[in-house]
């Protein structure tokens, strides 16, 4: 992967970064992303946040290399600090770091938020803090969209400000994915399934106290609710 020719994961990411947008890519480690954005004529300009050093000293390099010096400034900083007011963000792209993770960053500044209209997220875990985080802040998925790449699943999720309540099972699956249901979307919950049998077999041998029990139910009314989707 280079900033010519990015992975499959990340070419989903900046298919949604709409035509012009300011972006501002956070947790850039070599700033691909928003070097293919600019090389691709999608973006004229860009933001790449980093907040650990060496990262950040790979994302200037790689601006460097691309000479992309005028459009794409680099910043070492914590999460959406590294947007200012002045430059005029309209999207932020987050990619490669669990759905908790991208949720605090989303929390912790939120004036990095401010003129925003769309974010295009990429946890590689719990998506559902994502699909939370977005109703408990008044954005709302668009789009989504999931992908394998070298044996691994990724879910790719765009939110834009208004409201739309999500089930229990909405919140999980994704509403669009689920109504979709590709093949990757069978394949990861099929896994998913499998796993919640094995925890609920070694569930089995604990002993059963309320709490354990409560487990249990909850998981097998998970495991049928899935089960329903995927028949
Ligand atoms: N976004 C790239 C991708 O998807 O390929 C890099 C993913 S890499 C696994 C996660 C990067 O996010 C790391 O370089 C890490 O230092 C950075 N990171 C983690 N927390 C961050 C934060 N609060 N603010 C900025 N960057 C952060």
């Amino acid at each position: 992967m280079n900033a010519q020719k990015l992975s499959k994961r990340l070419a989903t990411v900046a298919a949604f970064v709409p035509q012009n947008a300011v972006v501002a890519d956070i947790g850039s480690d070599h700033a691909y992303l928003p070097c293919y954005l600019v090389n691709q004529g999608v973006v004229t300009t860009a933001i790449a946040g980093e907040v650990v050093k060496g990262p950040y000293d790979s994302a200037c390099h790689e601006v460097q290399r691309e000479q992309l010096q005028q459009q794409i400034t680099v910043r070492l900083a914590n999460g959406l600090e590294a947007i200012h007011a002045e430059d005029g963000v309209t999207a932020i792209t987050i990619a490669g770091m669990g759905g908790p993770l991208i949720a605090s960053i989303l929390n912790h500044y939120p004036q990095g938020l401010d003129g925003v209209e769309r974010l295009i997220l990429q946890p590689n875990i719990h998506a559902i803090a994502i699909r939370e985080w977005a109703i408990d802040h008044d954005f709302m998925i668009v789009d989504e969209a999931i992908i394998k790449e070298d044996g691994k699943i990724y879910e790719i999720l765009v939110l834009e400000r208004g409201q739309k309540p999500l089930s229990e099972l909405e919140l999980l699956l994704g509403e669009k994915l689920m109504a979709e249901r590709n093949d990757v979307f069978v394949e990861k919950w099929t896994h998913e399934i499998a796993q919640w049998h094995t925890v609920l077999k070694n569930i089995e041998k604990a002993e059963q106290t309320a709490a354990i029990l409560a487990k249990k139910q909850q998981l097998l009314t998970q495991i049928e609710a899935v089960e329903g989707v995927l028949a």
